[in-house]
């Protein structure tokens, strides 16, 4: 079943001259179309200005297409009376931590969203504490974000985001101004929530080493789609990616530049396991 469906989505921002006025439009998104599965889990690849965020922006009605239609269940984004539906149904988690944290103590934060739609007090706190264990936050609850790390207050972003019981969460480069350790810690709790709470992932990423565990991977460039494909049939391509101006990941560039020297190896290789398996061969 399509959780997600973005059929033939343009979208173009306007331009605006010195005065004020518009001068022209600059297409951001050129003929999208993709139906996403409920429970999967999508990485989404581009370089800067590929239109990553842009669509991200169309599956939660912050920005509404300049032609095509995006569907979330059952509502088109383009119906106001769906909005407050769509917005519950998928959450956003952004790059910037700081910019999402509201309240000074980190369980009002994850109230915060329940709280706004109108959920019962007694509902709410039990949704906070399913949420909190959900990102392995629970011990931090009564303490203040602003003492947490990047990558801990991101998870109690997400938790906000999981108290308001999304069928989808989407992740525009969530881990960008993590350490190492904050983005391993976020990456691992988004696989989780999807595995355990069948939460459908959109990731949007440009580390590679986030990616080889998504069940499909999605390449954009210039506001188009130019891969889709499982994070083996992409990688397999690692000319192709360059073109794109996209990196491949450590084990998987060894690999290509290894078989390029002679040694039979097969494409897309992703891991070292991978790897050390097909040497020893
Ligand atoms: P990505 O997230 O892949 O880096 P974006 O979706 O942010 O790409 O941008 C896609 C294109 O749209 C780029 O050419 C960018 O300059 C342009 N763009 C993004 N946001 C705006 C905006 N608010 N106004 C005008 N142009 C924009
Ligand atoms: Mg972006």
């Amino acid at each position: 079943m399509n959780l997600i469906k973005i059929a033939k989505l343009i979208f173009e921002y306007a331009k605006y001259g010195e005065d004020g006025s518009v001068v022209g439009t600059s297409r951001a998104i050129d003929n999208v179309s993709i139906d996403i599965e409920k429970g999967s889990f999508v990485a989404v690849l581009g370089h800067n200005g590929s239109g990553k965020s842009t669509l991200a922006k169309h599956l939660n009605a912050i920005l509404l297409p300049t032609e095509g239609t995006v569907w979330i269940g059952e509502d088109d984004t383009k119906n106001p009376d769906a909005l407050w539906d769509i917005r519950q149904r998928a959450g956003m988690v952004f790059q910037n931590p700081d910019n999402q944290i509201i309240a000074n103590v980190v369980e009002e934060d994850v109230a915060f969203g329940p709280e706004n739609i109108g959920v019962p007090t007694r509902d709410i706190w039990r949704r906070v504490d399913e949420s909190l264990k959900a990102v392995g936050m629970t011990a931090f609850r009564k303490k203040s974000p602003n003492k947490l790390s990047g990558g801990q207050k991101q998870r109690v972003a997400i938790a906000g985001v999981m108290a308001m019981k999304p069928d989808c969460i989407i992740l525009d480069e969530p881990t960008a101004m993590l350490d190492p350790h904050g983005r391993e810690d976020v990456i691992r709790t988004v696989h989780e929530l999807n595995k355990q709470e069948n939460i459908t992932v959109v990731l949007i990423t440009h580390y590679m080493e986030e990616v080889i565990d998504a069940d499909r991977i999605i390449v954009m460039d210039e506001g188009k789609v130019v891969m889709d494909g499982t994070p083996k049939e992409i990688f397999s391509k690692v000319d192709q990616l360059k073109k794109y101006r996209l990196d491949v990941p450590q084990v998987t560039e060894l690999a290509y530049e290894l078989k390029k020297e002679g040694v039979p190896l097969e494409d897309g290789i992703l891991t070292i396991e991978e790897l050390v398996d097909a040497l020893c061969q």
